[in-house]
């Protein structure tokens, strides 16, 4: 078991004022590469405490990854605090500066004074080069722990993770397991029926079966913790043709697959190349479907070029979704209508406020896949 903790560096995080998604992205890359991820800390931007936290961080875990604070102001204190906690000197790496001084002149640019602070790292550190940032990471190898430190900068922090950390910890940590999740889409059936069908996979150790509820879908996922990848999938796969076989015909897609991703592809495959639609009280929708009109025009002109050998017109499909309050809360009915079939269902909305257009557009999306579904 390889552990590893996450901290995440600057006072706006604690303040509420920026939301902390290099942790969720660290989290996840992480559990990935097969890390058990333990503890996920936040900390302002004073350096005693910063150095306090990584301190005990490295005592409990193989690997400490920090965000944040790397920039050349006062206020900018990781490269001190690393160096407390490994209990070493800050020193001017020089290769370093002449890295940072090479980066400011790509950029048109003469680096400051203060620029100089960041090439100052623990004596026992090693610098890494930000090729899309200014600020460079660094990282030191103590007895029991690595701690690398990355700049707060998402897009900079991703680059470096990608290009220069992972080589680094695969190098560095002989990961025994890897985790790999499928997920499964599903739409138009609740969380508790499903959970009645597929209660016992549930119960298993690994993989492990859980449900996720969105507003108006449901994702089941599916984790499996093994050696590789492939074995990983081998563990996934019978779970994979259970769960199918007992809710397929939920089933919008897998992974990545968005609901309209679905939609479009089964609109296109079935040769409806004009949609029409209708609304009532749902000022969100005709966004989303001139994205939908636009990427079936699309499909439709690739898959069905009109020459003389092929006369067939594109088929229409007519959507109409009216919202309404009632006593009882906000309702929904949707109807959607070829030249043959009619499907209609209305939907009662028991969920928060914030969720509605989510929510709707889930039940309104659901509809045409059912009826196109439906059609065989
Ligand atoms: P810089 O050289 O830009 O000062 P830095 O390494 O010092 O880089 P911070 O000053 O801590 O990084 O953060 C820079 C910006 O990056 C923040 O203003 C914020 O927009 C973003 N950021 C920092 N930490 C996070 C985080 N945990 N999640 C999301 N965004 C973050
Ligand atoms: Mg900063």
């Amino acid at each position: 078991m390889t552990t590893a903790e996450i901290i995440t560096i600057g006072t706006e995080l604690l303040l509420g004022a920026i939301t902390d998604t290099n942790a969720q992205y660290l989290a996840k890359v992480l559990n990935k590469e097969g890390f058990d991820v333990f503890r996920v800390t936040t900390v302002g931007d004073n350096c005693e405490r910063i150095a306090q936290v990584m301190k005990e961080a490295m005592q409990r875990s193989d690997l400490v990854i920090t965000t944040g604070g790397l920039g050349p102001t006062v206020d900018d204190p990781t490269r001190e605090a690393a160096a407390l906690a490994c209990g070493a000197k800050l020193v001017f790496h020089k290769e370093l500066w002449k890295q940072i001084e090479d980066r400011f002149h790509e950029l048109g640019r003469i680096p400051t004074e203060n620029n100089e602070r960041q090439a100052y790292l623990p004596d026992t550190a090693i610098g890494v080069k930000n090729a899309v940032g200014t600020a460079p990471a660094f990282y030191v190898k103590q007895t029991n722990s690595l701690l690398c430190c990355l700049p707060g900068v998402p897009s900079e922090m991703h680059f470096l993770i990608e290009n220069e950390f992972i080589p680094l910890f695969e190098h560095s940590f002989k990961i025994e397991t890897m985790l790999h999740t499928t997920v499964v889409h599903t739409i138009g059936i609740g969380e508790s029926q499903i959970d009645q069908w597929i209660g016992n996979l549930e119960k298993l150790k690994n993989p492990t079966v859980g449900l996720a509820a969105h507003a108006g879908s449901v994702d089941i996922r599916i984790t499996a913790k093994a050696k590789s990848r492939q074995s990983a999938l081998d563990l996934i796969s019978p779970v994979l043709e259970k769960i199918n076989n007992l809710v397929g015909q939920y089933v919008y897609g897998y992974d990545d697959t968005t609901l309209l991703d679905s939609v479009c592809q089964i609109l296109v495959r079935k040769g409806f190349g004009q949609l029409s639609f209708n609304q009532q009280n749902l000022p969100f929708l005709p966004a989303l479907f001139m994205e939908l009109v636009t990427r079936v025009h699309e499909g439709y002109a690739e898959n069905n070029l009109k020459t003389q050998y092929n006369e067939m017109e594109p088929a229409i499909l007519n959507v109409n979704a009216v919202a309404s309050d009632s006593k009882k809360g906000k309702e929904l009915s949707v109807s959607v209508e070829d030249d043959k079939v009619k499907t209609e269902e209305s939907y009662k909305f028991l969920n928060s406020p914030a969720d509605f257009e989510e929510w709707a557009t889930n039940r309104i999306m659901g509809l045409v896949f059912k009826h196109l579904s439906q059609k065989g």
